[in-house]
């Protein structure tokens, strides 16, 4: 039976509980342990699937089809553990759940309560899987004092409670305001915030602290004291140039010793961090720097491509170049020539997305990149507007476009070269969908299989002829076209195993031009980037050497 780590949150949101926790995972992994990450949400919704991107920031997908929170790509990224979808949890999907066992029967004539039924609810999924891992990390969304997060609190609580001595802890991460007038650190905030989770039975084990500066022994005796936490776990955590310095920062500052001390594991193995400081030393000691446009819709909040973001750093640093990712607001090309904007970019990407708005454009922006030997990286939609483009340009269909944008707007204004797709395998059975499915969770999510074309670029950068990606899309590219759009020089160079769904086109003759219907950047990592990513990121610095 795994032990388990509770992280909450105190003083304010946005502290970086996720990266906190998923750091912590990576150095009990370097000591040797199994690991495993979990996310536990407040909010209504049943999962983040039908949030803005401009709300909660990207919706993470699972190898197993869950939309999740984006807090599961950090935790990805530091573990390599291929998150799961019983790794994100809500109180939407946990009322959702006791409402339908409530309609079953289940509870014999019961009243139905939040204590004990949603605890219990709670309780049920923090055990999921923990026989598989001798850690298990489990983050509470939200900060402490939050109406909704209490029955989470709560079920912690009972759940401490009922597990053996020892085989619990709680982490909780809190900010220290610095005053600049009186130059002090100021621990006040913290205090209440350790009040708030002791008034609901819940006493931390160890304080992380957000700090801008190291914690003075008067200020951590003060904490210790106050908070009735051991002064050796007051942890700092200092703000960091690279979240990828993160676990070296937090071994310095002594947070897995703290854990381990907590749990009195006396005899663990020293952290191998060899593979964290070549991490941190490609992220620090670039030897050049490429300019990477990401022309979408979604610019005004960078959490909204956290993974492209995460995996262009990731592909330079394979190739030890600083990846300057800057957004651009696809709308702009709507009315203005996309040349004097983009043509000083070594390379473009064209990230995934919704609805109409915007993709006009793209497409303006992939037929720039087509027609001036700029590499092009288009995912998902950014796939879809490519072909689109080449449709419209290469093919003579002038009119082509997505249902999407006809669903949208009613009425028919386009030739479907993208249609909504109704029908397709997962495994050995058939999936269907009509078009006035119900919004959330009825995509084509997570992972499928693909066959690469021998020869071809995408199967030299994979070095292999199948792969598996994940999804997250309801329209495809419709093979109807493949013939005429290969005849123009568009190479479908990777599909369905059945041969009827399109997953990869490349334009042969072109340095890079790729688009793919999967989402690569889900399954990158610092110390593995994804082969896409790493090969356009060198497509881009060859690209750097002609302009
Ligand atoms: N909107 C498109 C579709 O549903 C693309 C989705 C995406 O980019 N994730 O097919």
């Amino acid at each position: 039976m795994a032990r388990f780590i509770f992280i909450t949150g105190g003083v304010v949101s946005s502290l970086g509980k996720g990266l906190a926790s998923a750091a912590l995972g990576a150095l009990l992994q370097a000591r040797g342990y199994s690991v495993r990450l979990r996310k536990l949400d407040p909010y209504l919704n049943v999962d983040p699937g039908t949030m803005s991107p401009f709300e909660h920031g990207e919706v993470f997908v699972t190898d197993d089809g869950a939309e999740t929170d984006l807090d599961l790509g950090h935790y990805e990224r530091f573990t390599g553990v291929a998150a799961r979808s019983t790794d994100s949890i809500s109180s939407g999907r946990i009322y959702s759940n006791v409402l339908e066992k409530e309609r079953r029967g289940d509870y014999l004539g019961k009243t139905i309560q939040v204590i004990p039924h949603v605890t219990n609810e709670i309780k049920d999924f923090i055990h999921i899987g923990a026989d598989e891992t001798d850690f298990m990390l489990c983050e509470i969304g939200g900060t402490v004092g939050d109406i909704e997060g209490l029955p989470f609190f709560e079920a912690i609580r009972q759940f401490i409670q009922e597990r053996p001595r020892g085989e619990c802890i709680l982490m909780h991460l809190t900010l220290l305001p610095y005053l600049a007038a009186s130059g002090e650190l100021k621990t006040k905030p913290t205090q209440h915030s350790v009040k708030e989770l002791r008034s609901i039975g819940l006493a931390p084990d160890i304080l992380l602290c957000r700090s801008e500066h190291p914690i003075p022994d008067k200020e951590r005796a003060k904490l210790a004291l106050f908070c009735n936490v051991r002064a050796d776990s007051v942890i700092a955590a200092l703000d960091l140039k690279s979240i990828y310095e993160a676990p070296l920062a937090y071994h310095r500052v002594g947070l897995d010793r703290a854990v381990l001390d907590a749990f009195g594991i006396s005899s663990a193995p020293q952290p191998q961090l060899a593979r964290w400081e070549d991490v941190a030393d490609r992220v620090y000691n670039p030897e050049g720097e490429v300019r990477v446009a990401i022309v979408g819709k979604y610019t005004q909040l960078e959490d909204a491509y956290k993974s492209i973001a995460e995996a262009l750093t990731h592909g330079g640093m394979l190739n030890r170049v600083k990846v300057r990712a800057e957004w651009i607001d696809s709308e702009i090309f709507e009315t203005e020539d996309p040349a004097p904007h983009l043509e000083r970019f070594h390379a473009i990407l064209v990230p995934g997305g919704f609805g109409e708005r915007g993709t006009e454009g793209k497409i303006r922006a992939a037929q720039f990149a087509r027609e001036r030997n700029v590499p092009y990286f288009g995912i998902c939609l950014g796939m879809q507007m490519a072909v689109i483009e080449a449709a419209r340009n290469l093919a003579g269909i002038a009119d082509a476009g997505s249902e999407e944008f006809d669903h949208e707007a009613g009425g028919k204004r386009f030739t479907p070269v993208v249609y909504h797709l109704k029908e397709w395998v997962e495994g050995n059975r058939t999936v269907q969908r009509a078009a006035t499915d119900d919004k959330g969770g009825t995509m084509r999510l997570g992972a499928y299989d693909a066959v690469l074309t021998e020869g071809s670029q995408v199967a030299g950068i994979y070095g292999s002829l199948s792969i598996s990606e994940r999804h997250r899309h309801r329209y495809e590219v419709d093979t109807k076209y493949r013939k005429m759009l290969e005849e123009k020089g568009l190479c479908f160079s990777g599909m369905s195993p059945d041969g009827k769904l399109p997953e990869i086109v490349e334009l042969p003759g072109h340095p890079w031009y790729i688009g793919v219907q999967f989402h690569p950047e889900l399954k990158s990592k610092p110390f593995q980037p994804h082969p896409l990513f790493a090969d356009f990121v060198r497509a881009a610095v060859e690209q750097s050497r002609l302009v």
